[in-house]
């Protein structure tokens, strides 16, 4: 499994030159987390609670009450801490930093997690200062220490995902909004969650953020010879999607690397005013 995630990552490394230094970063991350302990507590889940919460057409969980097991994501924040504060780079101190402070305080790893989970920006901005780190590179391996435990919470409660007739432009697991979208080979477009990975169908041409249907609002555009990617936007509410055409290429990485090797389109699509 992981092996394949290296192999994607190696692929893109090499299609992708622009997006070399993020991918390292991300391979770096991804063998620690194949050397790490990754024992997770069992989910605790409340069933009834969450089969009245489906009825009503409510995701499964909100972000902020999600059963996730905080002790084995800071054991994984503590190993990515390790790692950066080890070799050289210019915000080494910044990861020594952060390394004492998760390795000394038993609560500042669920905290800076519940932060992120709130998306209570100021939160994370002051923790990131504390340590003297970009809050957003605390947020992001903050959000990829998480994954092996959002990983289990997904296999956990996979039956219990209200995917059926799901059609709203957030996670139908965690609420979250989505990060990519792609066209399956058959032409139908599925959005892909930022947080927890679920995918799930959604109406082709509608805005996921504001639900706008509005042809004349909604558009997108193409970075030069480039094929297969897209990043749809919406007037309306100013947001934008990079979406993948699965029908262009033989092999697609998984999304959270495909956002990672296309962050040449964000830069695009902010320069466009949209965000
Ligand atoms: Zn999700
Ligand atoms: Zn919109």
């Amino acid at each position: 499994m992981s092996d394949t995630l290296l192999q994607h990552i190696d692929r893109l490394k090499t299609q992708r030159p622009v997006a070399k230094p993020a991918l390292e970063a991300y391979r770096e991350l991804a063998i620690l987390m194949e050397e790490a302990d990754s024992r997770i507590g069992p989910v605790d889940i409340d069933a009834r609670h969450n089969a009245i919460k489906s009825e009503e057409g409510f995701p499964l969980f909100s972000r902020d009450d999600l059963p996730l097991d905080f002790s084995s994501a800071s054991r994984m924040l503590t190993q990515f801490l390790k790692h950066f504060a080890s070799v050289e780079r210019d915000d080494q101190e910044g990861m020594k930093k952060a390394l004492a402070a998760v390795t000394s305080d038993p609560e500042w790893g669920g905290n800076l997690f519940e932060a992120i989970l709130k998306q209570d920006e100021a939160a994370q901005e002051q923790m990131a200062r504390s340590v003297g780190l970009d809050s957003g590179t605390l947020r992001f391996l903050s959000e990829v220490a998480l994954k092996p435990a959002l990983q289990s919470l997904r296999s956990a409660v996979s039956d219990s995902i209200p995917r059926e007739g799901w059609d709203a432009g957030y996670c139908p697991l965690c609420g979250s909004q989505p990060d990519m979208a792609f066209f399956t080979k058959t032409g139908e477009r599925y959005l892909h969650c930022g947080l927890c990975g679920e995918e799930w169908r959604f109406t082709r041409i509608k805005c996921p953020f504001c639900n706008s249907e509005d042809q004349e609002s909604l558009g997108y555009f193409e970075a030069q010879e480039e094929e297969g990617f897209r990043v749809y936007f919406c007037r309306s509410c100013s947001r934008y999607i990079k979406t993948v055409d699965k029908r262009v290429f033989e092999e697609v990485a998984p999304l959270e690397l495909e956002s990672l090797a296309t962050l040449h389109l964000d830069v695009l699509a902010h320069e466009q005013g949209f965000k």
